[in-house]
């Protein structure tokens, strides 16, 4: 299923009040929301869905943050659907992120920035999964 991708609206942009607003722009970039929730992870939910960076610096601020407030999390569809929802996410650094970009344009900093995307077809399945049930995914 190379045509999907997960998203999570992050806590920053759940609190700051743009989940609608990031949606839009989702619906907008011609993605399908093929399945969504709204949720708070724990620290411990937090620390798995990021295990991939475990050793880096930012570890333990990431797993804080990602656990401090509600979350929107999405599985979205479209041609091309990873590569593409990048763009449209832009750079992880929002003093970076392209101009129009939903990190340009609702992201604080490197760290708070607004939206996750997934950055493999792998990943997209693995990260899916792990909020999802088959029964959640339409
Ligand atoms: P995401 O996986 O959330 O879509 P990304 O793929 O653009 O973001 P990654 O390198 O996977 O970036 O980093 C995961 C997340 O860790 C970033 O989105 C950001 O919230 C946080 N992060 C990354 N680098 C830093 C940093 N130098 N300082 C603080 N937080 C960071
Ligand atoms: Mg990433």
């Amino acid at each position: 299923m190379s045509n999907r991708t997960f998203t999570m609206i992050k806590p920053d942009a759940t609190k700051n009040g743009h989940t609608g607003a990031i949606l839009q722009m989702i619906n907008a970039a011609g993605f399908r929301i093929v399945g969504m929730k709204m949720t708070w992870l724990s620290k411990e939910k937090a620390g798995e869905f990021y295990a991939v960076h475990a050793a880096r610096p930012f570890y333990g601020e990431l797993v804080d943050f990602m656990s401090s407030g509600p979350i929107t999390a999405a599985i979205l569809e479209k041609d091309n659907a990873v590569e593409d929802f990048r763009k449209l996410i832009g750079a992880t650094n929002p003093a970076e992120a392209a101009d129009g970009t939903i990190r340009k344009l609702f992201a604080t900093s490197i760290g708070e920035n607004a939206v996750h995307g997934s950055d493999s077809n792998e990943n997209a399945l693995i990260e899916g999964d792990f909020f999802f049930s088959k029964l959640e995914q339409f």
